[in-house]
């Protein structure tokens, strides 16, 4: 049997503290919602402030959305010359109008003495008081202790005496923060072992990644007994950020037999992992364990042919069950068994013994070489394939093209022109046309010349463009390569030029992605064709 154990996101309060990453009121909610689905416990949603009252806004908000998660407001203990009922900040988050209220006390002899400039017992009355007069307003607390495992080490008789205190005042569970992160497991398992023969409380955790191992401390004090982990998904927080909850969810789930947000939920976990940074408008960390675009992407030959014969020999989960997917990469190093996956897509039933298989590799090897790369271009990885077996033979060449650029010194406008000639079944084209960029120019003046004979040409249109500077040593010598992602509202592809020439690895790439198009077109007919027949 497995037992639950509480998912306390801070993904809104500790998460929107990391460097680069601000939220408006929209995304707030947005993500409150969503997290809601996934199936957490708790949203702590920000510190409603007295200085601030906007803070109180998503408290206001969040409440018309009837989450079925408990909405948590959080803030510190009372000022220590207020008494609990006359004090601002108890005030406000009332305020808040939340069942669950998280307040954090201290827990460092150092921050008492020197950051909040009262005695030892004052404090200890504060943090008595304070949670005390919450419940008497009929909320729930949950007890942060701020730099709990500093606090220990310091002065342990008084660190212990704090989370007394907090039980006491009737909070409902005492949470254990290593507020700096810089606690190893190996402390940390010797203190919460003690820790927890003192208090009568349920404990909870709450870890920060300045060493490297804040998943791990989350791990471990749910192994010793934690029942409540706090965290924030992709690790978003201050400074390393704070214990990643799409690392420790999975573990708990498909390691520890324990019930944190259930499987239904967990294989969700991988795209709101990506509407999150999405929102934040952070780039997806791809070697995120469990949910990064490349935790299950085998590139070593005999790994992936390893994990064709028995997927478990080179994977410690299944990809599906946190919702990513296996994945097997076109690269150097991968052999055979790489390229009978990826050609199987367009050329079902090839075996690897096939001399085609050796040949397209080989062929993949020295374009790689040149600095080619098909993992984002799988249009070209197609497009090569398709020519080395025969099966598409190019609908256009090209004869040349010319871009110009002009720009005067007064006027900050750029005006390119390209002009292309192409040769379509014998006939030449001709065409001419301007752009904001050489690369846009020399992309119009090409469309201008196919659409006359593929009007399905017109219904591509880019996606993204980048572009990437392969080795500096040799200075303007440099290899570029340039990566277009195309759409034609039916299928996304992706294409790659590599040249020392920027305009032309574009140019490499915008051919070979209106290729891709044509080549498509062109099976769909023949498929069509063979179905009515
Ligand atoms: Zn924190």
């Amino acid at each position: 049997m497995s037992d639950t154990i509480q998912i306390y996101d801070s993904t809104l309060r500790d998460g929107a503290q990391a460097e680069g990453i601000a939220y408006s009121l929209e995304d707030k909610l947005l993500i409150a919602r969503r997290l809601d689905e996934l199936g957490v416990h708790y949203i702590e949603g920000g510190w409603p402030n007295p200085t601030n009252p906007k803070d109180l806004a998503f408290f206001q908000e969040v409440v018309k959305l009837d989450l079925g998660a408990r909405v948590t407001a959080f803030g510190s203990t009372r000022r220590p010359q207020r008494r609990p009922e006359e004090d601002e900040i108890l005030a406000t988050l009332l305020k808040a109008g939340t069942r669950s209220i998280a307040l954090f006390g201290k827990s460092w002899t150092l921050h008492v003495e020197e950051v909040l400039r009262t005695t030892l017992p004052r404090n200890l009355e504060m943090i008595e008081d304070s949670v005390a007069f919450l419940v008497e307003n009929g909320r729930e607390v949950v007890y942060d202790a701020e730099h709990f495992f500093d606090g220990y080490k310091a002065d342990p008789v008084y660190a212990i005496e704090t989370l007394l205190a907090a039980q006491r005042g009737g909070a409902q569970i005492l949470v254990l923060c290593d507020t700096n992160g810089g606690i190893l497991p190996g402390e940390l398992s010797r203190i919460v072992e003690i820790t927890r023969e003192k208090i009568q409380l349920p404990f909870g955790i709450h870890a920060h990644n300045d060493s490297g191992v804040g998943v791990a401390n989350s791990i471990l004090a749910v192994e010793l007994g934690a029942v409540q982990v706090q965290g924030t998904f992709n690790g978003y927080g201050e400074r390393c950020g704070n214990a990643n909850l799409c690392s420790i969810i999975p573990s708990l789930e498909l390691k520890l037999n324990k019930r944190a947000i259930g499987r239904e939920n967990l294989a969700q976990l991988m795209s709101f992992s990506r509407f999150l940074s999405e929102v934040a408008n952070v780039a997806h960390d791809h070697r995120q364990a469990y949910v990064g675009e490349s935790a299950f992407a085998h590139k070593g030959g005999a790994h992936v042919d390893g994990v064709m014969k028995v997927a478990h020999s080179f994977e410690h989960v299944e990809p599906e069950s946190v919702g990513n997917e296996r994945r097997f990469l076109v690269s150097d190093q991968s052999g055979g068994g790489t390229m009978v996956s990826k050609l199987s897509r367009f050329c079902p039933g090839i075996d690897k013994k096939d001399p085609l298989v050796g040949q397209v590799l080989a062929q993949v090897k020295q374009k790689e070489h040149q600095g080619y790369q098909y993992e984002a271009a799988e249009g070209s990885f197609e497009l090569l394939a398709r020519r080395a077996m025969g099966t598409y033979e190019d609908l256009f060449k090209l004869l040349n093209f010319r871009a110009i650029i002009r720009k005067s010194g007064q006027v900050a406008e750029e005006v390119a022109e390209a002009i292309v000639k192409v040769e379509v079944d014998g006939r030449i084209y001709h065409t001419v046309a301007e752009g904001d960029g050489p690369v846009n120019a020399l992309d119009r003046a090409l469309r201008k010349a196919l659409e006359q004979v593929f009007p399905s040409i017109r219904q591509v249109h880019l996606e993204d463009y980048k572009v990437r500077v392969l080795s500096s040593s040799d200075g303007t010598a440099a290899q570029v390569r340039v990566l277009i992602e195309s759409a034609d509202g039916r299928d996304v592809w992706g294409t790659v030029g590599v040249s020392e020439n920027i305009i032309e690895a574009s140019w490499i790439a915008l051919a070979d992605s209106l290729h891709f198009k044509l080549m498509k077109d062109a099976i769909q007919v023949v498929e069509a064709q063979e179905e009515a027949i």
